[in-house]
């Protein structure tokens, strides 16, 4: 097998060891892309790559999916493509692979009527999910993960720094968010994942999508938006911005204080310190500023293969970075009914700091609407 997926499954074989996991049982998800470079949708046929930890791996797919299974990076370094036929019992044939009585790890995202008919087919077996022993690799992203973020970020950052000709006055949200989406394709991604544009006080729901409100001269709109590249990982990046006219000061006046969080943030990340520190620095700004009750949410998560994953930047996350983690640096700042602020940037922890991924400026931009 080629180094990247004979590494990954030599290192996920490992740690299945270390957690007395006998085998793993992983569906069409980001896990799976991960561990065999196949990326496959989620359907009613089942496709599992099945590990045991001590022999080598199967890939099981429907015989009609059997080109696409030998296209991807694990077939091609040699992983055994085992195929089946629509009368086939397919769940019977995964499970052949293990052994009665085995514990065995199911990736996080399998289907619950998937996850009961493996039960129901092999009641001896001890399932439990294996999203702890994936994240453990996922989160410690190699140079070339790390290169594909670098130009994931690189194409949102694209996208951002020509939203003057998307967000306008008079402009409704949804009709900004759809000439965004166009852009995030246009700028790089295979994928639009999601577009927030909160506009006025919509800014102040940090979920907030879209809405037919028209966009108002001195409004600031939170944009947050990112998308999937050709190979997978992802990008995800805020900038709030001012349309067509000054800011209400009340605006203004957190915006440099949360400018201010999210510098230090970025200042302090390293390897070394553990996820929550990161937070409480961020937090203390804002709380000192007077805002503390304002700042609704953790400070980031992971993000690679999926956008949220491992590491959480939150309070309670003892985790101890480590050089090539990627998280996101996203303190806001909502004041319900008026308005709010959020900046974010994707960061890869290095040995004494962090890169951003994001460049964007994060002073407050007036857009001229
Ligand atoms: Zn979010
Ligand atoms: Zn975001
Ligand atoms: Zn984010």
């Amino acid at each position: 097998m080629t180094a990247d997926v004979a590494s990954r499954i030599h290192r996920v074989q490992a740690s299945m060891v270390d957690a007395s996991v006998d085998g793993l049982l992983v569906t069409p998800s980001a896990d799976l892309r991960y561990l065999t470079g196949y990326h496959a949708t989620p359907l009613e046929r089942l496709t599992a790559l099945v590990l045991p930890a001590a022999s080598d791996p199967v890939l099981l797919v429907p015989a009609l999916e059997r080109a696409e299974a030998e296209r991807s990076a694990a077939a091609l370094a040699g992983m055994q493509v085992r195929t089946y036929e629509e009368t086939d019992d397919a769940v019977a044939m995964a499970l052949d692979v293990l052994r009665e009585g085995e514990v065995v790890a199911v990736d996080d995202h399998m289907w619950a009527s998937r996850l009961l008919a493996f039960q129901t087919a092999s009641p001896t077996l001890h399932m439990r999910t294996a999203g702890a022993l994936l994240s453990g690799l996922r989160m410690r992203k190699g140079s070339d993960e790390v290169a594909s973020l670098r130009l994931a970020g690189a194409a949102i950052d694209r996208v951002h720094s020509r939203m003057g000709e998307f967000v306008r006055v008079g402009r409704s949200e949804r009709e900004a968010a759809a000439l965004i989406a166009t852009a995030i394709i246009a700028e790089g991604h295979d994928t639009v994942d999601f577009v927030i544009v909160g506009s006025g006080p919509h800014g102040a729901s940090p979920h907030h999508a879209v809405s037919d409100r028209q966009i108002q001269a001195g409004d600031p709109v939170v944009v947050d938006i990112g998308g999937s590249t050709a190979n997978g990982y992802c990008s995800d990046s805020t900038r709030t911005y001012v349309v067509g006219a000054e800011p209400d000061a009340a605006f203004t006046d957190y915006y440099y204080v949360l400018l201010e969080a999210q510098r230090t943030q970025c200042d302090f990340a390293r390897s070394g310190v553990t996820a929550e520190s990161v937070d409480r620095v961020g937090r203390r700004v804002i709380a000192e500023a007077g805002y503390g009750e304002f700042f609704v949410h953790r400070t980031g998560h992971g993000i690679g293969l999926e956008t949220h994953e491992e590491p959480y930047i939150v309070e309670g996350n003892h985790l101890v970075l480590e050089a090539g983690m990627a998280f996101s640096i996203e303190p806001g700042i909502y004041l319900p009914g008026k308005h709010g602020a959020r900046i974010e940037d994707i960061v890869v922890t290095t040995d004494d700091g962090v890169e951003r991924l994001n460049t964007t400026t994060r002073e407050l931009i007036v857009l001229e609407g």
